[in-house]
């Protein structure tokens, strides 16, 4: 069993609070792993850490610094069967999808990498005779991540690469469900140059990320995660005077226009609600149908859920892996049942698939309900699994308002062939990222990832530039020479003549 560390000032440290969790290989159920817990002393040290290293990192210049993580792009490239592997075996996502992960981490990297441009700042000539005003984003010091299981590379990379480029030190704290992924991005950093202290990860649960938040070097906190905790980060860091951006829970919707390419829609609908077996946040959980075209759709949908290829995903044809844990795969069997105890119609049951070899796998099938309404358990809640939830609606209008009553509003999409309605669409949905014929439309590295309503608390959407102004503190500076600074104390607001 693999006995996992910390990772502080450049040096696996072992766990010493004496707790820990294990962790098992979702798709064979086998013991695989065991997590140290940190506690309020090892989170010190890590900020201690991360402390030490910021006046020098900060000072390096920004060309300097996306050298490094040039190095670390090109690393992470050369590694990207191992660290999807890693992911896949902890995890449970089918491989070919965990390499798509690395990718889209890859990509933030590849973004950070430009921080020389991103961090020019603003100028002006003569605000008044021979006065200059000018701004510039400064670092914040030692910020915090906590990133929750359902991407163990990609999550963390949203926001270290932008922050480290930025000059900032981090700690990042990663889901104790799949740990190892952030060890073996911190060796990388490491081989690619990063001075010692600059990146560190500490494992731990609620007492790890309690010390961050209370810990008083710790000028920022990125989260993300469900939406109680999310809330509770938000309301905890702001109240000690922190930035913090909390990226919180989804119920993303797809609305099926009856103009829609029939054939797209089944397509975008299976790999967005069973992909990673609905373990994402912008999955597709609940395909929003208009008017006729509802009884074509699942006509079209219920052979294809029932033929999906669950497997371990280490195999290359598997469609869809286990889920993460015994315990969320428990759950998720709560919310099934109570679909069918509130009456919704079951029109595919994932519950009973076995996986030859795999018995003591955390499998679910594919399970698909149809007429569900916005009172029932499994449409308001998120349920983060491979269960999809077909609601019935007259009109676009009525899809409209449907959507904008959720609570959350992460990610949607509209598929239609009508421009108006599209524009309409896009224009009206009250959701952070929309998708046109695409059902998962997660923004590019350099426009920004985030939510809104309960999906998101805090100013800022991750990565991008957004993900620039939130690591770094604007400064204007204002500045004459002798030769222009009149005679005499000037007791009136001074302004441009
Ligand atoms: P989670 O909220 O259980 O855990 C996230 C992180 O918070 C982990 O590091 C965990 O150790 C820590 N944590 C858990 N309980 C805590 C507590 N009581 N106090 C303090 N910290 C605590 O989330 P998860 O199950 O790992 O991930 C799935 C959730 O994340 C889903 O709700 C999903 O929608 C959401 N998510 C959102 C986005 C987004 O961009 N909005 C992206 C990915 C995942």
């Amino acid at each position: 069993m693999n006995q996992l560390t910390h990772y502080i000032n450049g040096q696996p440290v072992a766990g010493r609070s004496g707790r820990h969790t294990e962790g098992h290989n979702p798709a064979t159920g086998e013991l695989t792993r065991s997590v140290p817990l940190a506690d309020a002393a090892e989170v010190d040290a890590a900020v201690a850490a991360a402390a030490a290293a910021f006046p020098a990192w900060a000072e390096t210049p920004p060309l300097k610094r996306a050298r490094i993580l040039f190095k670390f792009k090109a690393l992470i490239e050369e590694h990207q069967d191992e660290l999807a592997e890693i992911i896949t075996r902890e995890h449970g996502k089918v491989f070919t999808d965990a390499l798509g992960e690395v990718t889209r981490g890859l990509e933030i990297v590849e973004f950070a990498c430009g921080i020389p441009h991103l961090l020019k700042g603003q100028y002006t000539d003569q605000i008044g005779g021979g006065i200059d005003n000018w701004t510039m984003r400064q670092p914040l010091g030692v910020v915090a991540g906590i990133t929750p299981f359902n991407f163990p590379m990609m999550v963390p990379c949203w926001m270290f690469p932008v922050a480290l480029a930025c000059g900032n030190t981090f700690v990042l704290k990663p889901s104790e469900r799949d740990p190892s992924c952030a060890n073996r991005l911190a060796e990388l950093l490491e081989q690619a140059g990063l001075p010692d202290g600059v990146f560190n990860v500490v494992h731990g649960d609620k007492s790890a990320v309690d010390a961050l938040i209370a810990h008083p070097k710790v000028e920022a906190l990125s989260f993300v995660g469900s939406t109680p905790i999310a809330e509770y980060i938000y309301s905890e860091g702001t109240r000690r005077g922190k930035r913090v951006q909390a990226l919180g829970g989804a119920k993303n919707h797809m609305v099926v226009m009856p103009d829609a390419d029939l054939d797209q829609v089944t397509d975008a609908l299976m790999g967005a609600a069973y992909g990673s077996a609905g373990e994402r946040c912008m999955a597709i959980s609940v395909a929003v149908l208009v008017g006729e075209v509802a009884d074509k759709v699942i006509e079209r949908l219920v052979p294809r859920v029932k033929s999906l290829v669950v497997k371990n995903g280490l195999e290359r044809d598997a469609e869809m892996g286990p889920v993460v844990t015994q315990q969320h795969r428990a759950k998720i069997l709560g919310y099934i049942e109570d679909g069918i105890a509130s009456g919704a119609q079951m029109r595919v049951d994932g519950r009973g698939l076995t996986v030859p070899g795999h018995e003591n796998g955390f499998f679910l099938g594919g399970t698909l309900f149809d007429h569900v309404t916005a009172d029932m358990k499994i449409y308001r809640e998120e349920i983060f699994g491979p269960v999809l939830c077909v609601v019935r609606v007259p009109d676009f209008a009525s899809a409209v308002a449907l959507i904008n009553a959720h609570e959350f509003g992460n990610g949607v999409a509209c598929f239609t062939s009508d421009g108006g309605i599209a524009r309409a669409f896009a224009r009206q949905i009250k959701v952070g990222m929309v998708g046109i014929n695409v059902p998962i439309p997660v923004p590019m590295a350099w426009h920004s990832f985030g939510g809104w309503k309960r999906s998101l608390f805090g100013d800022h959407h991750a990565y991008g530039e957004e993900g620039v102004r939130f690591y770094t503190r604007n400064k204007s500076i204002m500045q004459r020479w002798p030769d222009s600074i009149a005679k005499g104390a000037e007791f009136a607001m001074p302004v441009a003549k």
